[in-house]
């Protein structure tokens, strides 16, 4: 049989590190000592109490539909969030809970982009957004950044990349994969652009509570009520709470924004799994204090990895602020970003992802969300693959 298979899905390109995890699993599986830096999830467990309030609601038979935009309890919850993290008012009404972030991010966009509206998005960038587009029949505008400005659009850069066409501008800081995180006057500078010319932001902001040396997160909605009206929120508890398996995130947005998100979500996935909605309350209005702990770890071993990667010849490593990834560039070992991990896999056993996947083909992601010991024996492994590389 011949399938025909829709040009929305054809269009789309399947995930490129997809073949390197498969290779590093497949050798896991077979008994070799992989080094693992390809995580984009923290290794630590879900704290309990919330571990514990999904339990509960099981228990307690809480296991029917909801409403489709989420539970009242937990729309509140989020909205309480984001007066207080944020100084910014939102109504529950405007609170839609999704099945994770990245859905939330095809939600936005399904909801504001017309085939053929351009969604203008800063490389290295996050890499479903082009793929999201794509599916909404949208064109993706990438927007080049290099190390030079800690992967950083500026102002001068957007402006040279808008067009009557443009929809949506994609902001994600602190971001994947750079950890870069935007200050407030960079992001105001870029939020400026958006409300002179009628732009939409996405902003997704799930690494907000993942930030080191005591630097700010603003939320770009914060900077009057016309960034607020334009900018459409994305986060998601899978981060900072270490709930990637529970496909919890959410939108906060303009209400016709919101309705808009809620009807497309009424009729493909309805709502968010009742109990984890449930843990999503706990964490949300429970306490914070696993934070501490967890950020102590990631920046020390930050600035262990960060500093043993500026120290081998031919990579150089800018210092991001947020999130759990380092992106060195490779570009001083002569060799591409696919075949550099290829190779380091093969040869080293460590798997790291080639910033190719992310729009930069010049770097290589590696993820801190590991132990130390990993990050050790692994950062020993990248060293030894790049001086012997050529001899
Ligand atoms: C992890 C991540 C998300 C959301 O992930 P979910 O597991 O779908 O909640 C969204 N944006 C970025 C940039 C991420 O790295």
């Amino acid at each position: 049989m011949n399938y025909h298979i829709a040009r929305r899905a054809a269009s789309l390109t399947p995930s490129i590190t997809l073949a390197i995890d498969a290779k590093a699993k497949q050798m896991k599986a077979d008994g070799i000592d992989v080094i693992g830096f390809g995580a984009g999830e923290p290794d630590f467990p879900t704290p309990k109490h919330i571990v514990q309030a999904a339990i509960d609601a099981l228990n307690a038979g809480f296991t029917k539909y909801t409403p489709s935009s989420g539970m009242p309890e937990l729309r509140q919850a989020a909205a309480d969030k984001f007066k207080r993290d944020n100084g910014l008012a939102y109504k529950p009404s405007q609170i839609i809970i999704s099945c994770g972030g990245k859905h939330s991010c095809c939600n936005v966009i399904l909801a504001t982009c017309d085939p053929g509206d351009e969604v203008i998005i800063p490389a290295p960038y996050w890499l479903s957004y082009p793929e999201m587009a794509r599916l909404a029949e949208a064109n993706p505008v990438i927007v080049q950044t290099t190390d030079q400005s800690e992967f950083k659009i500026t102002p001068a850069q957007l402006r040279a990349a808008l067009s009557p066409r443009t929809r949506l501008l994609i902001l994600n800081s602190p971001g994947n994969p750079t950890g870069s995180l935007y200050t407030s006057g960079e992001l105001k500078a870029l939020g400026d652009i958006c409300v002179e010319h009628g732009i939409l932001i996405m902003s997704d902001e799930i690494y907000e509570k993942l930030i080191y040396d005591g630097a700010q997160h603003t939320s770009v909605a914060s900077f009057s009520p016309r960034h607020y009206e334009q900018t459409i929120i994305v986060h998601g508890l899978a981060k900072a709470y270490s709930m990637t398996g529970w496909r919890i995130g959410m939108t906060a947005a303009p209400e016709p924004i919101a309705r808009a998100i809620d009807a497309i979500q009424s009729h493909s996935t309805s709502n968010p799994t009742s109990f984890a909605q449930k843990g999503a309350v706990a964490a949300l209005n429970g306490p914070q204090d696993h934070l501490a702990g967890w950020l102590a770890e990631f920046d020390r071993r930050r600035a262990y990895a960060w500093k043993r990667l500026n120290s081998i010849p031919g990579v150089s490593c800018v210092n991001p602020k947020g999130a759990f990834y380092l992106f060195p560039n490779i570009s001083g070992t002569g060799v591409k970003s696919m075949e550099f991990c290829a190779q380091l896999l093969e040869r080293q056993k460590v798997a790291a992802v080639p910033g190719v996947a992310f729009g930069a083909d010049d770097c290589i992601r590696v993820s801190y969300a590991t132990s130390m010991a990993n990050i050790e024996k692994g950062l020993d492994r990248i060293e030894q693959f790049v001086r012997t590389r050529n001899g």
